[in-house]
């Protein structure tokens, strides 16, 4: 998982560039990195770690009136290259599938590679275009997999959406400034407003304040990421005309409506539960209560790069209030159960450990059956609990008096979307790209 940030103006852009790209840490937090471009050459710093953490003290040097930059989960971007039509910088999220066979390719070829990242092959693929527009489309016709991209050039800024449209790219619009991003909540407190999301293989250009479509390269179908919603984006952004915070809060509904339970309170399992939490509370008329508070010094336990820091983050980040819980029968809401480890080994212990009389789960997106192709980390199909066990055996599992998931179809519902037009490939273990 990644995120993506590119912003042009007339002046400076540069404190605006590293608040929009500190505002989609919670896409990736291993690596950052941000590249400008002033009329004197491209600029570019990576660090390993956090935005603020790292380049609030390293911004000198960076200043110029356009600018790219990521956060990450596995590796450093922007990536920068020197090519026939100049040098530019790129940054990336998705995931190449024929990755291994276009690099052994671009090798006979007579290419060397320093990593063995996406990144580096998109980049020089884009880079045998003959100009820009023409070298994204020819990447886009190479590659079997996702993408969402932006290269920085001295002539301007390129962003790119594959034609599925599995990863989300929004514009934004201020006075004299444009940016293209991965999620809405990365403009909203620099003064940017929605201007529209980058269409389904739509390749433009901006420059300036001004935006201007190169190309757009047709699909049979569209292919959203129903998860961005579900968990992955933040609650405040808004992705391809739904804001997340509607769709978790349907999502609780639709479990409220399918799986009625008789209990004192909904809670949460923080942050990205409290929507569907309040969801199910709204619509079943049981108060939502916090349950769980989420420390605010913890990060954010799926998006860590190991197992063992993932499960020591989830162990810390959230603390239960006995208060709320003891001596309560409660639903608990959460956005998906993976490995079902956290709600076993901490959630449910936390909460018996606090009194609670019966603990029934419901889950926003259906059983979690195969791992994502498309740029969205995710475990194994052996991790997966869902892919091993029945409902009733992860119910047992986990330790809890009740368990259900939301079917596909109230998903889709929730969504606003038929099925066919967003992607659902880890609930169904079928890939149709
Ligand atoms: S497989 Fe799941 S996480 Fe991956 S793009 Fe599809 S819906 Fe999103």
């Amino acid at each position: 998982m990644c995120g993506i940030f590119a912003i042009s103006a007339k002046e400076n852009i540069l404190d605006d560039l590293f608040l929009g790209t500190f505002y989609l840490q919670h896409r990736g937090q291993l690596y950052c990195g941000l590249s400008t471009y002033a009329g004197d050459g491209i600029k570019i710093r990576t660090h390993r770690g956090l935005v603020r953490e790292t380049f609030t003290n390293d911004l000198v040097g960076l200043e110029g009136n356009m600018g790219i930059g990521h956060t990450s989960l596995k590796d450093r971007q922007p990536l920068k290259l020197d090519s026939k039509m100049g040098e530019f910088t790129v940054c990336f999220e998705g995931n190449i599938i024929n990755r291994g066979e276009l690099s052994d390719e671009l090798k006979k070829n007579g290419h060397s590679f320093y990593t063995d990242s996406d990144i580096e092959v998109v980049a020089k693929l884009i880079a045998q275009g003959d100009d820009f527009v023409d070298g994204i489309e020819k990447m886009a016709q190479r590659i079997r997999g996702a993408y969402a991209l932006v290269i920085l050039t001295g002539g301007g800024i390129y962003a790119a959406r594959d034609k599925y449209a599995f990863r989300p790219m929004v514009i934004g619009k201020r006075d004299g400034a444009v940016v293209i991003t991965s999620e809405s909540c990365s403009f909203v407190n620099l003064g940017f407003t929605i201007l529209r999301d980058v269409k389904p293989g739509e390749i433009l250009m901006i420059e300036g304040a001004e935006i201007e479509t190169k190309k757009i390269i047709p699909a049979e179908f569209t292919q959203y990421c129903s998860f961005e919603w579900v968990y992955t984006a933040n609650a405040a952004s808004t992705i391809d005309g739904l804001s997340v915070d509607i769709a978790r809060r349907n999502l609780g509904a639709a479990l409220a409506r399918r799986y009625p339970v008789n209990v004192d309170i909904v809670g949460a399992v923080p942050n990205s539960g409290i929507g569907h939490a309040i969801g199910y509370s709204q619509e079943s008329k049981i108060p939502f209560d916090n349950a769980f508070i989420k420390y605010d010094y913890a990060g954010r336990s799926y998006t860590q790069p190991t197992q063992a820091e993932r499960d020591r983050e989830a162990k810390i980040k959230l603390i239960p209030v006995p208060a709320k819980i003891k001596d309560r029968n409660i639903v608990i809401c959460d956005d998906s159960i993976v490995r079902g480890t956290q709600m076993k080994n901490d959630l449910v212990v936390k909460m018996r450990s606090s009194g609670v009389k019966e603990i029934h789960v419901r889950v926003a997106c259906p059983p979690l059956k195969a791992p994502c192709l498309y740029g969205v980390a995710t475990r194994s199909k052996e991790e997966l609990v869902a892919h091993q066990k029945s409902v009733e055996k992860v119910r047992k599992y986990i330790d809890v008096d009740g368990l259900a998931y939301n079917t596909l179809e109230d998903v889709g519902e929730a969504l606003g979307r038929p099925l066919d037009q967003i992607c659902v490939s880890c609930w169904t273990d079928k890939y149709r790209v």
